[in-house]
């Protein structure tokens, strides 16, 4: 599937689908009572109904221009311990590299990777293992990291490395081998990719704007996980660092581009990932 907007195309790259989490866990605000007035509509796209877990979707976007071939998150990478995560253990998958072939890209061709977040399933494939090491898997990237979200969770690493195993396989070796360009959560490259802060989930997590005014994609990253939190926009989930701030951050977003022509990339959401805003009651609708 390809979007393709004026000056910009995006090629979504999935990694793995599939019915993650149990759905009142994931959201542990939503009451039995709410998930069982939206689970008719829930139901099967975006809840499993055998087994009522939100069903995820991981994956990259790459985003090509005339000047650079840009990934916008790297998934959960292979070979990589996530003792904590077991559908995310030691995987060894070559769907995530299928992916970008089938859109005529090598690792060779990549000129920056962007991370909304460091989060595991985002930063995956930052690296590989190579004769017992990790290297970059993209040797001519640079890699675009919001600073105090690096800042934080180098601090988290070295006090608790079990608590962030991904930055010591996934983040750090990029910044020990100098492909990390840490930036602003606002930063911009070039007049066609524009970072918006979008904090909550992760202290410093932003999403990202392609394209042209009137033709654009908003990259949301981890902002929304579930369509839930759409029409409950208050609604976060079990692992954000401040969901008072990631409650304003989507009223906030969905606001700004309600009724408008963005198209919103959700990365989670299973494919096709992608909707309008309108607004649903006191929230909103990506459809
Ligand atoms: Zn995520």
């Amino acid at each position: 599937m390809t979007i393709a907007l004026k000056d910009v195309t995006i090629h979504p790259v999935v990694e793995q689908q599939g019915a993650f989490c149990d759905f009142l866990e994931f959201f542990p605000k939503l009451s039995k009572e709410q998930f069982e007035e939206n689970r008719s509509w829930l139901e099967p796209t975006f809840v499993d109904p055998a087994t009522q877990r939100l069903v995820l979707c991981i994956q990259g976007f790459l985003i090509k221009t005339a000047q650079h071939t840009i990934l916008i998150d790297s998934c959960v990478g292979n070979h990589k311990p996530r003792p904590a995560r077991p559908f995310w253990n030691m995987m060894n998958s070559d769907r995530f590299e299928q992916g970008l072939k089938a859109v005529g890209v090598g690792f060779d061709d990549i000129d920056y990777v962007m991370c909304t977040h460091l989060h595991g399933d985002h930063v995956g494939w930052n690296t590989r293992l190579e004769n017992g090491r990790w290297v970059p898997t993209f040797p001519k990237a640079r890699y675009v990291m919001a600073d105090r979200e690096l800042a934080f969770w180098t601090q988290k690493q070295k006090e608790h490395p079990a608590d962030a195993p991904w930055m010591t396989d996934s983040v750090l070796p990029i910044v020990a081998a100098n492909r990390a360009q840490v930036v602003k959560s606002d930063f911009a490259l070039g007049d066609l990719v524009q970072c918006i802060p979008t904090p909550g989930h992760t202290i410093d997590h932003f999403s990202v704007l392609v394209g042209r005014s009137g033709h654009d994609a908003l990259i949301t990253g981890d902002m929304i996980h579930s369509p839930i939190q759409g029409r409950y926009p208050d609604l976060s989930m079990r692992l954000d660092y401040d969901s008072a701030q990631s409650a304003e951050t989507r009223r906030k977003i969905f606001d700004r581009y309600c009724d408008t022509s963005t198209l919103f990339c959700v990365t989670h959401f299973p494919s096709p990932s992608t909707g309008r805003v309108q607004r649903w009651g006191d929230g909103y609708k990506i459809a």
